[in-house]
């Protein structure tokens, strides 16, 4: 099948420009990638609107490319505190979302790598649908241009903290950060491109022997082996201290000054002293932050951490010394604020952890 033309990655446009029969495929690579990964063309029409764009140059696209949107926008809810939610359907039927957080430094846009996921972690709604599909990069560079365009809103900031596991689709990641990153896409700096990954340490070492230059958050939410293998079954296969030497390569190799390791808050799992000597213990001689994500609930047997539970364990943290971010859905937990903590940094309007609701309550 003719690949689909948002999907080849703005720098390997020109040979495949070149390829499809086009004279001066870097001045039409330019070209087109502006009016698709920029613009957010949509269509055969969208691209043909360029006035340079005759009919032989539009006969050749058409030859060698697909071209069309690969989502439908199947729904959106804006939440009180303006956190806007979209709903993406893909060719195959699944849903994924994007959502657009604002906060004092810009606005983030939370995209989905997979639809579903199959690493099965216990305390996540994603983890429950399985694994269905790799999001294509043209799948994620539309579901961030069409979300930016809907909301009417410039993305400053794109965090693959969606629907599914990033590394576990890497070179579809890789090329959409690079897209959204060129300077003929959105141009977004590779500092305000973040991927969060479960600890797939093959995909870790990867990421540093490619010297990729976009954020790179740890899902670490606890420093006990026995804990990790319980609540994220991937760690059986990726055990910690094989973990931690791949992130020290990130800090190291990448020259990261701050690791961020998330951290998902759950009572009677992961909050108690034993847990916080462990973090100490296995994190020492790292420069990190920990982001606390207190535990959503998605029907597992957990209960979400109360605002005391939250205080109480961020309190406890400090013996670590390291900034510590709270991550909470402003939506529900309206009565924290900056003022109710003292140590911590607090980050308002952020999403509540995992992003997935059922499609049912969306309107479209
Ligand atoms: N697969 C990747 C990225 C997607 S999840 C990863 O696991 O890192 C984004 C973040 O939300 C992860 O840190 C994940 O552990 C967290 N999360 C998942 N379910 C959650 C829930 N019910 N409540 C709070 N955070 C959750
Ligand atoms: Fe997958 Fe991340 Fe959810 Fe675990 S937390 S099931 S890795 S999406």
């Amino acid at each position: 099948m003719r690949p689909h033309l948002r999907d080849v990655p703005i720098p390997d446009l020109p040979a495949a420009l070149r390829a499809a029969g086009l004279r001066k495929p870097d001045f039409w690579a330019r070209r087109l990638a502006v009016r698709i990964h920029l613009h957010g063309a949509l269509s055969w029409e969208d691209i043909a609107a360029d006035p340079e764009v005759g009919p032989r140059v539009r006969a050749a696209l058409e030859a060698a490319f697909r071209m069309g949107p690969q989502l439908e926008h199947a729904g959106a809810r804006v939440a009180e505190d303006r956190t806007r939610k979209d709903l993406w359907r893909l060719a195959g039927g699944q849903i994924v979302e994007t959502v657009l957080l604002r906060n004092r430094k810009g606005r983030t846009l939370c995209v989905s790598s997979q639809a579903g996921c199959g690493l099965g972690c216990t305390f996540c709604a994603t983890g429950r649908i399985g694994w269905t599909k790799n999001l294509t990069p043209g799948e994620i560079t539309e579901s961030v241009l069409r979300a930016q365009a809907l909301a009417g809103e410039r993305v400053s900031d794109v965090v693959f903290m969606g629907q599914g596991e990033p590394l576990q689709n890497y070179d579809a990641v890789m090329a959409a950060c690079g897209n959204l990153h060129h300077q003929h896409g959105m141009s977004i700096s590779h500092r305000r491109i973040t991927v969060s990954t479960v600890g797939l340490i093959p995909q870790i070492h990867r990421f540093v022997a490619d010297r990729q230059p976009w954020r790179l958050h740890l899902s670490l939410h606890a420093a006990k082996q026995t804990t990790r293998e319980r609540i994220m079954p991937i760690a059986r296969k990726n055990p910690l201290p094989e973990l931690l030497a791949a992130m020290r390569s990130v800090q190291e190799q990448l020259e990261r000054r701050w690791l961020t390791f998330q951290y998902v808050a759950i009572p009677d799992v992961n909050m108690d002293d034993e847990h916080i000597d462990a973090l100490e213990r296995e994190l020492a001689g790292l420069r990190y932050i920990i982001n606390v994500i207190p535990w959503n609930e998605m029907g597992a047997e957990y209960r979400p951490p109360s605002w005391a539970e939250v205080k109480d364990f961020t309190t406890r943290l400090r013996r670590l010394a390291c900034p510590v971010k709270i991550r909470y859905s402003g939506g529900k937990q309206e009565g924290m604020g900056c003022g109710q903590l003292s140590a911590e940094q607090i980050e308002v309007a952020a999403s509540g952890g995992h992003l997935l609701a059922p499609p049912g309550i969306f309107t479209a």
